[in-house]
C-alpha cells in the first residue's frame, strides 16, 4: 500500500515536470480581461485632446494605486497630424520587481484612432473608432496581467507599458502613427529593456497571430519562442506559416537595437470601422494571448543576454 502510494506520487511529480511551463507560470482570466474592455470603451473613443481621454487616463492611475503596484507617468506633447492642434499625451510605465535584470517590456497602445477611415460607409469616415480591438483588448489585458504579476513575483523584470498617441497617424504616413512609443524609446533613461513584446488587436475570435516580419528579420528568436509556447498549448490562433510587415509600437524599440516583437490579429474586419466593439470580441481568445505572455515570463525560456 505504502509502496503503491509511492508510486503514484512519483508519477504525479513525473507529470507535473513533463511540462514545466505550464506548472511554473499562473493563470490569467479572460473574462477580467474582458471587464477592462468595456470599462474602456464606456468612456468613448480615448482620442488625445478628449475629455474620454483624460477620463480613462485618470481610471487607469485610480486602479492602479488601488493595485499598489509601482508606476510613473511618461507625458509628452505631439502635433495632431489631422489639425494641427497641440495634444497632451501620457505614457504610463507600471514596473514589476523594478530592481530586478533581465527586464522584459510589455507594451500596449491606449489612445483610439481619430477617424473611422476603414469605415465601408463613407459617412461613418469622420467619427472616432470605439477602437475595443485596437487598442482596448491589449490594454485590458496588461491591466489584467498587472494584478496577476503583483501577486506571483516573476524570475524577471517586467514594465507593462500603456503608449498613448500611436493611432493619430494620416494611412499613408507611417511615422506620424506610434509617437508614444518613438517618445519612450528616444527618451529613456537607464539601461534598455532586454525584450520587447508589443500586442495588439489580440481579441477578435478567430484571430490569426502571425510573423511580423520586422521583428522577424532582426531578432527570429524572440518570435520563435513566442511560437513554440503558443503551439505547446495547442492555440491554433498562433500561425508562424502567416507574415507580415506592420508599423506598431516594437519598431522604435528595434530601432535602438532591442530585440522585439509583435503580437498582432491583422485582417480582423473591424479594423478602422465603427464596428470595433467589445459585443465583437472574444474573452477566449484575450485569455490565449495572456497565457502565452505568462508562459514567456515565467517559463524561463528567455535566454538572459
Ligand atoms: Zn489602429
Amino acid at each position: 500500500m505504502r509502496g503503491g502510494v509511492g508510486r503514484l506520487l512519483a508519477l504525479g511529480a513525473l507529470l507535473l515536470s513533463a511540462d514545466p511551463v505550464e506548472a511554473a507560470a499562473p493563470a490569467l482570466s479572460g473574462e477580467s480581461a474582458m471587464k477592462w474592455v468595456r470599462r474602456q470603451c464606456a468612456f468613448g473613443p480615448r482620442v488625445p485632446g478628449t475629455p474620454a481621454h483624460a477620463r480613462c487616463l485618470s481610471a487607469f492611475r485610480s486602479h492602479l494605486d488601488s493595485l499598489g503596484v509601482a508606476y510613473r507617468a511618461h507625458p509628452f506633447k505631439v502635433i495632431s497630424p489631422a489639425d494641427g492642434r497641440e495634444l497632451a499625451c501620457t505614457n504610463l510605465i507600471i514596473s514589476i520587481r523594478p530592481e530586478a535584470r533581465p527586464r522584459l517590456l510589455l507594451g500596449s497602445h491606449w489612445d483610439s484612432r481619430p477617424w473611422a477611415d476603414q469605415d465601408p460607409n463613407p459617412q461613418a469616415r469622420a467619427k472616432a473608432v470605439l477602437g475595443a480591438n485596437d487598442g482596448a483588448s491589449s490594454t485590458a489585458l496588461l491591466l489584467t496581467l498587472a494584478r496577476v504579476l503583483r501577486d506571483n513575483p516573476p524570475p524577471i523584470g517586467v514594465d507593462l507599458v500603456l503608449f498613448d498617441a500611436e493611432d493619430l497617424g494620416r494611412d499613408d504616413k507611417p511615422e506620424e502613427f506610434c509617437l508614444g512609443s518613438q517618445r519612450l524609446a528616444s527618451e529613456w533613461v537607464g539601461r534598455l529593456p532586454d525584450w520587447v513584446l508589443v500586442l495588439d488587436m489580440i481579441g477578435a475570435p478567430g484571430a490569426q497571430f502571425g510573423r511580423e516580419l520586422y521583428s522577424q528579420r532582426y531578432f527570429p528568436d524572440l518570435s520563435d519562442l513566442i511560437f513554440d509556447l503558443a503551439a505547446r498549448r495547442g492555440f491554433a490562433e498562433f500561425n508562424p506559416a502567416v507574415g507580415y510587415a506592420i508599423t506598431d509600437d516594437h519598431l522604435p524599440w528595434l530601432r535602438r537595437g532591442v530585440p522585439s516583437a509583435l503580437i498582432i490579429g491583422w485582417g480582423d474586419p473591424n479594423w478602422h470601422t465603427l464596428k470595433d466593439t467589445p459585443d465583437r470580441l472574444s474573452s477566449t481568445t484575450l485569455e490565449r494571448v495572456g497565457t502565452v505572455v505568462l508562459d514567456l515570463i515565467y517559463g524561463g525560456e528567455l535566454a538572459a543576454p
